[in-house]
């Protein structure tokens, strides 16, 4: 396993849209491996692939709630209600804001046997859901934040 780096706001490869896996290879098991450690190390809850600089429609989330998800194809499926929390990336570092996300997320995946998954979060989990999710079509949070929080300046 590897500790990849991570891309950081303004690398044109985090605007950019995804391609699905069409085949579960090694090379994607080994992706997910390295994604796994790199999200550990960072200390984060979730981590798309084009983060570390690979265009494939990959995900891994990991919160108390879900455990450790790795998600392959990742579709949003249905969505409930409406949450506003403060959201962060490890793309772009020491910003904080408060961004308005559905309560519930229901998400159709891939695990990485290939088999069909349904993962439905709330709170946490479904804003992860959709922040990972929304990488994997070159979007960043903070498209999606009302209001900036305080950092140290
Ligand atoms: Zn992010």
């Amino acid at each position: 396993m590897a500790i990849l780096k991570i891309r950081k706001a303004g690398d044109e490869v985090l605007a950019k849209v995804s391609r699905p896996v069409e085949e579960i290879t090694p090379r994607i098991l080994t992706l997910l491996d390295d994604m796994v450690e790199t999200m550990h190390r960072a200390d984060g809850v979730g981590l798309a692939a084009p983060q570390v600089g690979v265009l494939r429609r990959v995900v891994v989330i990991e919160t108390e709630e879900s455990g450790l998800l790795e998600l392959i194809n990742p579709v949003i499926v249905a969505t409930k209600g409406e949450q506003r929390d403060a959201e962060g990336c490890l793309s772009v570092p020491g910003v904080y804001g408060v961004t308005v996300r559905p309560m519930r997320v229901t998400v159709k995946a891939l695990d990485r046997h290939g088999r069909e998954i349904e993962v439905t979060g709330e709170d946490l989990l479904a804003r992860a859901l959709c922040h990972e999710i929304d990488h994997l079509d070159g979007h960043l949070f903070t498209e999606h934040v009302v209001k900036y929080l305080g950092d140290n300046n």
